[in-house]
């Protein structure tokens, strides 16, 4: 056994109040009216949020039992409780569907990792061609096992390995998310928090659903310009590596862009009157929306944040390098150039008719400015990646030559980058506030 699972235990433990919470947090958020009727309508939240522990439980065990975590089980139809869960919610006949959030029991890839890990063989067998073949029957029934070095940095390369995503496809179950979010966003009222509870809580309650799909976005960013590959050794049959299909990547590039789109990102506005002023005693915490209007609610810069989601990891210098290079090898693959065009396309090129909608898109456009500054300065970019931003960014500045108000920032900005490109570094936007469906309480082993 781990000598260290009494402090891998201890210090997971008190991580179970808090997840309780979020996930009872999250289930507010996107059921339709849950105190409509009355106020102690909490069986279907609790219902949801002890799902959630008793997944928990199950992957504390599996460590203590020697077991890594195996970020791509999500993929295979939720394998492992050692993968990190997100709820797997959908929208049915135009209703939001909890009863699949979490999975029960143990996964198939739990098994294979007991039976290697703990299989008692007799004398007569051979160790290595028993364990082996333990290992070959999980890999013939299409098991992937990928963990945390390769699942956790944001300019990631392989396309399955994400934490706390679901699907086989990133790009359906980003599809998937955005119409629960869709959904539940319309139907978001004040029946969302009990009687006499202050519009403050629900502004908060608000907080889970307005960046539901923030983890399954980035595990659809690692699709574009990624890689399929395995721990192989020598002998062992497996695919080695190889890159994601042209099409895969341009299908799921199209949905992420959908999560740069102002109308994805702007909070309708019958339902900014349900945002006031905080009310005495219920001030902004690190949970709560961060904005630039004092104590008025910040629709503007709630979808900067949002942006900031997508962009950080879609725009990450790696994955720029990579789609230089996947380019370079394969003349039939997306490249740079493509990805860059495509993202213009819907946001610095993309006009709305609303004014609303417009100023949206303004917060979003800066934010993809400031990564592409980022791609034409960082120590981390190709030559060829900074040669690509830096060209954008030039045709951009020309396009900013007119005298209105929106066209002299822009170009204004891009005028002041290039006084010292070199002093450039990158900040970042109103932070996202910790929450569903782990924030900032990370499983650290
Ligand atoms: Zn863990």
């Amino acid at each position: 056994m781990d000598p260290r699972s009494g402090e891998i235990i201890k210090g997971h433990v008190s991580l179970g109040s808090l997840r309780i919470r979020q996930d009872f947090m999250i289930a507010q958020a996107l059921m339709h009216q849950p105190f409509a009727e009355r106020d102690d309508n909490y069986e279907p939240m609790l219902k949801m949020a002890l799902a959630r522990i008793r997944q928990l439980s199950a992957h504390e065990v599996g460590h203590t039992l020697g077991f890594a975590h195996n970020f791509a089980a999500s993929t295979n139809n939720r394998a492992s409780v050692m993968d990190y869960p997100h709820p797997q919610i959908t929208v049915k006949n135009g209703n939001i569907d909890f009863s699949n959030a979490y999975a029960i029991g143990i996964g198939d890839w739990d098994k294979v990792t007991i039976a290697y890990s703990y299989a008692e063989f007799d004398k007569k067998t051979d160790e290595k061609t028993a364990l082996s073949a333990i290992l070959k029957k999980a890999q013939d029934g299409g098991l992937r096992f990928i963990s945390d070095s390769d699942a956790r940095a944001a300019g990631g390369a392989h396309a399955l390995a994400h934490l706390w995503d679901n699907g086989k496809s990133a790009a359906e179950e980003l599809n998937n998310v955005l119409n629960v979010r869709e959904v539940a966003l319309q139907n978001f009222s004040k029946d969302n928090i009990r009687s006499y509870e202050p519009y403050s809580v629900l502004e908060d309650v608000f907080v889970p659903l307005y960046f539901y799909h923030r983890y399954q976005v980035e595990a659809a960013t690692k699709v574009i310009e990624g890689l399929d590959y395995n721990y192989a050794v020598k002998g062992d049959g497996q695919l080695i590596a190889k890159p994601i299909s042209v099409n895969v990547q341009k299908k799921t590039l199209k949905v992420i862009l959908k999560t740069i789109n102002a109308e994805t990102l702007a909070i309708p506005k019958d339902k900014l009157a349900l945002f006031p002023p905080r009310a005495f005693g219920y001030y902004r915490t690190r949970e709560s929306f961060k904005g630039k209007t004092g104590v008025a609610f910040d629709p503007l810069s709630v979808a900067n944040t949002a942006s900031d989601m997508t962009l950080r990891f879609l725009l990450h210098p790696q994955r720029a390098n990579r789609l230089v290079l996947q380019k370079s090898l394969d003349a039939n693959q997306l490249s740079l150039e493509d990805a860059m065009n495509s993202i213009l396309q819907v946001t610095l090129e993309n006009t709305e008719t609303d004014s609303y909608l417009t100023d949206i898109q303004h917060q979003v456009n800066v934010n993809v400015l400031k990564y592409i500054m980022h791609l034409a300065t960082s120590n981390e970019s190709y030559f060829q990646t900074k040669g690509i931003a830096n060209k954008v960014l030039l045709e951009l500045s020309q396009k900013f030559l007119k005298k209105d108000a929106i066209s002299i920032q822009y170009g204004m900005i891009i005028k002041e980058f290039y006084k010292h490109p070199e002093k450039f570094k990158l900040e970042a936007s109103p932070n996202i506030p910790d929450g569903s469906p782990i924030g900032m309480a990370s499983c650290g082993y």
